[in-house]
């Protein structure tokens, strides 16, 4: 008896831990801005499957939230709207610029008449950013990733469906450069994205997440109107920072329920 208990009480902690059921929902009138990475199989054994968010799954969270009156916006939309944003507004944002956001989202995208943006990497051939962020994580299997080719991006953009946004020039650690070399990066990622496809590149998205408070301000000089982050959370558009926006994380590895409660209150987990 005094077994089953224990079980069930350790049972409801490790549920608990995990969902963070208890976690109040965050108000329908505050937008949800969700970032994905890649919409494609997991990989077994592969380090980065929570980037990888299965067709299956993103065609069913595109179908909920359209099911229950959800309207899309793209990032600078949201902004532009600020505190006059309708209740149930969310945002779909890509980051990097994998093929798949074409050849798999495109079709599912307007399938629901989502719009999204994507914040695109201008030099993200051969290059293996993960380490960057941790050492360790050098065996390449992000820069193996087919990306979206410069034509590819044309397509997108045609689509009508998505907004094109920076992510830097070459994914670099905001953290690890100084003040001249931030600018750099901010400045000429949006001068590249612009002149090659010829739309405006008004939002950014901080690569890994990082940066140093004294960058934001350079964001804001070179011109973007928004910047979005890792940091996870649902905000108010009275009292967000447009250059320090939170985001939902949807993960691969995150079952349904999972998703529900991430849409619900921001995040997931004990922090
Ligand atoms: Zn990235």
């Amino acid at each position: 008896m005094m077994a089953a208990v224990l079980a069930a009480a350790l049972g409801l902690a490790w549920f608990s831990f995990k969902y963070s059921w208890w976690r109040p929902a965050a108000d329908a009138a505050w937008p949800r801005v969700l970032m994905y990475h890649m919409i494609s199989a997991p990989r077994a054994g592969a380090r980065f499957n929570g980037l990888r968010v299965a067709p299956e799954s993103f065609e069913r969270q595109l179908r909920w939230l359209c099911e229950r009156g959800w309207q899309s916006f793209t990032v600078s939309e949201l902004v532009e709207l600020g505190a006059r944003v309708p209740p149930k507004a969310f945002a779909i944002t890509f980051d990097d610029g994998y093929a798949d956001n074409l050849l798999a989202a495109l079709p599912l995208l307007q399938r629901y008449r989502c719009k999204a943006t994507l914040y695109l990497v201008v030099e993200r051939f051969g290059r293996d950013w993960s380490s960057l962020r941790k050492a360790h994580h050098n065996d390449g299997e992000l820069q193996r990733e087919p990306k979206l080719t410069d034509e590819q991006v044309q397509t997108l953009l045609a689509s009508g469906c998505f907004e094109l946004g920076s992510h830097s020039m070459t994914h670099a650690n905001f953290r690890q450069l100084d003040m001249t070399a931030a600018r750099r990066e901010l400045v000429a990622s949006k001068q590249a994205l612009e002149a090659r496809f010829d739309v405006a590149v008004n939002s950014f998205a901080w690569p890994f997440g990082l940066y140093r408070a004294e960058q934001v301000p350079l964001a804001a000089q070179a011109g973007y109107s928004s910047a979005v982050t890792t940091h996870e959370g649902i905000e108010s558009p009275r009292q967000w920072q447009p250059l320090q926006l939170k985001r939902i994380k949807i993960s691969g590895r995150d079952g349904w329920l999972a998703f529900r409660l991430r849409l619900r209150s921001g995040r997931r987990g004990w922090r």
